[in-house]
């Protein structure tokens, strides 16, 4: 007997690449239809920069897919990573031809991974650094609502509720300038530019994370970060379970704090007022009737609003 547990009958996919890419409308239009005849959904990002792509469907679809675009000789290195699906973790199928993979709006001179990025560290070395007591501090890439209901302990939200704003938390991080840097995203397509940019802004010793914090938390459910990983789908937030150490159970930690009270919770809404749309914390109790507020004037304005 298999345990409902390890049956899930739907899997999500996600991958990326930086490489160069001559034809991403061709590619797009490839994929897109492939993805159809396969009941895909989700969302997959093409641009003469790379690919960046989660798409969830049922195992033997997902399957054929990965394997598809590993025949592709431009993605045959690329690392598909797994993770258990819903069935609806997205409303549809979308795959578009954009700019750039990750919205950052950075001068290529100052990102460009396929010359100059990073040096990867896998989890296991991670994992060394944590127990040696090595000396370095993590930066996290995520915007800072991610941040909010998990992240490695001692690590530091430079602030950002995109990633085009790094730019301007540059001043923030300037003390680390001469110190070990490793910068963590969920699954490390974020931090291949985001680390570019921060050797080629003058900090030294910078280090990325392989795979990401959802990487490493695969490999090391409990252990270093506190809290639940923030998703981009309708889950929200996924956790590995919870962690064990010599033989006892460690329970998950919730760091999450409901922006509006401040008891722990793992909820986020968007703020109702469109003007604001605030993505934030909210706890079940502070979410009030169909729409919750951010704040007073979020409120008040929005009912002075013409509906
Ligand atoms: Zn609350
Ligand atoms: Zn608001």
């Amino acid at each position: 007997m298999e345990s409902s547990r390890t049956t899930a009958p739907y899997k999500i996919l996600l991958f990326y690449k930086y490489v160069d890419i001559a034809d991403p409308d061709t590619l797009a239009d490839s994929l897109r239809t492939l993805a159809k005849e396969l009941n895909l959904t989700g969302r997959i990002l093409i641009a003469t920069e790379g690919i960046n792509g989660t798409v969830e469907g049922d195992v033997e679809s997902t399957k054929i897919f990965a394997q598809r675009l590993l025949e592709n000789p431009l993605f045959s290195d690329v690392c598909v990573k797994l993770s258990e699906g819903t069935g609806d973790a997205f409303p549809k199928l979308s795959v578009k031809v954009r700019n750039e993979i990750v919205g950052t709006r950075y001068p290529q001179e100052d990102a460009y991974p396929q010359m100059r990025t990073a040096p990867r560290i896998t989890a296991e070395e991670l994992r060394d650094w944590f127990e040696r007591g090595e000396e370095f501090e993590i930066v996290d890439m995520r915007n800072d609502y991610e941040f909010a209901s998990g992240h490695f302990k001692g690590s530091i939200d430079p602030g950002m509720q995109a990633s085009r704003d790094l730019p301007e938390k540059l001043p923030l991080l300037e003390p680390l300038k001469k110190k070990k840097v490793l910068t963590v995203c969920t699954g490390g397509i974020r931090c291949e530019k985001m680390s570019a940019y921060l050797l080629n802004n003058g900090f030294e010793d910078v280090y990325q994370l392989e795979d990401g914090i959802h990487g490493y938390m695969q490999k090391y459910p409990g252990k270093d970060f506190v809290g639940a990983l923030y998703t981009f789908d309708k889950r929200k937030t996924m956790h590995f379970g919870d962690g064990e150490e010599n033989g006892q159970k460690i329970e998950r930690e919730i760091v999450g704090t409901c922006y509006l009270c401040g008891d722990k919770t793992e909820e986020y809404v968007n703020c109702g007022n469109d003007y604001c749309h605030r993505h934030f914390l909210a706890c079940l109790n502070c979410q009030t009737g169909e729409r919750t507020f951010c704040s007073e004037l979020c409120m008040e304005t929005s009912s002075a609003l013409p509906q």
